[in-house]
């Protein structure tokens, strides 16, 4: 343990297209190099290049349609490895020594989930040697190790958890995530140009505004955070800033409504006339679990002539999965068939305070109806309201109830920092 407590212990993350390039490698190898001469002691995690990742899953996806998950693993973790030998490099070309590593030089040991592995345990040890040794670190984000040595990745926004989960892990005294946003703001700024940034946010909210699609923090992140009681500070890689700070809630006001969350990646699919007798939701249900199917929303109408509709949404990715348990299994148990549909967007409203102030779904649907937005399917949580529409309603609907909730900032936010190419990429993910 030694001199760990005497000097600030930092973990810095940088996203993806906070090292896009050569020289935004070299502006991060410097701002590392100056913490590094300010006496701190220097962890810094690394996502791959710009749209490294979405390449080298579209390779993959060029040779085989759907790849085995592990090979897909042993191909997406080289994305990481690019990035952190280069910015040891970088931090190397200006004086100050630097040694990367792997998760599993690392010691990011994790569950046996290809794709989407969990950490189990940091044995950072050796990370902390090379601390010791006065070394900046770099650690590529995004994936692990399983004990029987095979090499994993932690589902998409993952580095955000090797971030936290290693500063848990060593004790680090921050865990900051560089971005390209300058913190965590009510909605997506590029969405909705008059979002406003929060100064902080509770593990609590922020959890359900990661569950509900904002892809800034990785949920799993937030959870580790919480568990772990790590304070994670989210801000610009690219201008001064304090960001926003994710923590325990105290001391913190609970605002109504904190944020809004917007998910276009989820499917809607309907079962036709299913028989309505007991037991019928286990089995459709137990038949997509153990196909690995993530169901996130489901709704039962009220039996007429014996049968029942059943709507449920699960991630668009999982369609290829899902279809044949549909065809095989699903269509065996009497019902009449099925309807997929791909254009809806899940739009959530998330506040602590709407633990106690009644009224807030009725609010939401009125702004809504006054949009001409249909409803499709509704769910709650205490501090959450999400409501699945047309896809083509979403934006309007963001911002409706971004303005009707008293959420809009008085300034537009304003991209500073990327290019035409990254903007179009940033939208397209984004749509
Ligand atoms: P990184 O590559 O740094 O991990 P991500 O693309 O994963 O960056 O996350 C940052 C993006 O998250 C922003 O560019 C922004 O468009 C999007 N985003 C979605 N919701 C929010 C929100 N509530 N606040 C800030 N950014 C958000
Ligand atoms: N490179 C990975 C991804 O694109 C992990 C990350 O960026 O956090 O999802
Ligand atoms: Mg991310």
């Amino acid at each position: 343990m030694g001199g760990y407590q005497a000097m600030t212990l930092l973990v810095a993350k940088f996203g993806g297209t906070s090292v896009a390039n050569p020289e935004r490698v070299k502006d991060v190898a410097r701002r590392l190099v100056s913490c590094h001469r300010g006496g701190s002691q220097v962890v810094a995690v690394v996502s791959a290049m710009g749209p490294a990742t979405d390449e080298l899953l579209a390779l993959a996806r060029s040779v085989n349609a759907s790849p085995p998950a592990r090979e897909l693993d042993q191909l997406l973790a080289t994305g990481e490895q690019v990035s952190m030998s280069l910015l040891a490099m970088a931090i190397e070309a200006l004086g100050v020594r630097a040694v990367s590593m792997t998760g599993r030089q690392a010691g990011i040991l994790t569950t046996t989930v290809f794709n989407r592995a969990k950490i189990a345990e940091v044995r950072a040890d050796r990370l902390k040697k090379e601390l010791d040794r006065g070394r900046i670190v770099i650690v590529a984000g995004f994936q692990g190790v399983t004990a029987e040595g095979d090499i994993t990745t932690l589902g998409r926004g993952g580095s955000d958890t090797t971030a936290v989960a290693l500063a848990a892990g060593i004790g680090a005294d921050v865990c900051e995530i560089y971005t390209d946003v300058d913190g965590v703001y009510t909605a997506d700024p590029r969405r909705v140009p008059r979002a406003r940034r929060l100064a902080a946010v509770s593990y609590e909210e922020m959890l359900e505004l990661a569950a509900s699609g904002s892809g800034v923090l990785q949920m799993r992140s937030v959870e580790v955070a919480r568990n772990y009681g790590v304070v994670i500070q989210c801000r610009s890689a690219f201008t001064a800033g304090p960001g926003t700070l994710v923590k325990e809630a105290k001391d913190m006001e609970s605002a109504i409504v904190s944020g809004i969350a917007y998910d276009d990646s989820e499917a809607k699919v309907t079962v036709r006339d299913v028989p309505d007798r007991v037991g019928i939701a286990a089995e459709v249900f137990s038949a997509l679990a153990a196909a690995g199917i993530n169901i996130d929303m489901i709704v039962q109408n009220i039996s007429e002539n014996g049968t029942t509709d059943i709507s449920f949404t699960c991630p668009a990715e999982d369609l290829t999965k899902l279809r044949p348990v549909l065809d095989e299994q699903v269509c065996g148990l009497g019902v009449r068939g099925y309807v997929v549909d791909e254009s809806v967007s899940k739009v959530s409203l998330v506040g602590a305070g709407m633990k106690s102030n009644p009224g807030i779904a009725a609010r939401m649907f009125r702004v809504l109806a006054d949009e001409g937005i249909n409803l499709n399917m509704i769910s709650t949580s205490a501090i959450r309201i999400s409501v699945v529409i047309e896809g083509g309603g979403a934006t309007r609907a963001l911002r409706a109830l971004h303005t009707a909730f008293g959420l809009d900032s008085d300034q537009v936010f304003e991209e500073t920092q990327l290019s035409s190419e990254e903007l179009a990429a940033k939208a397209e993910k984004g749509r």
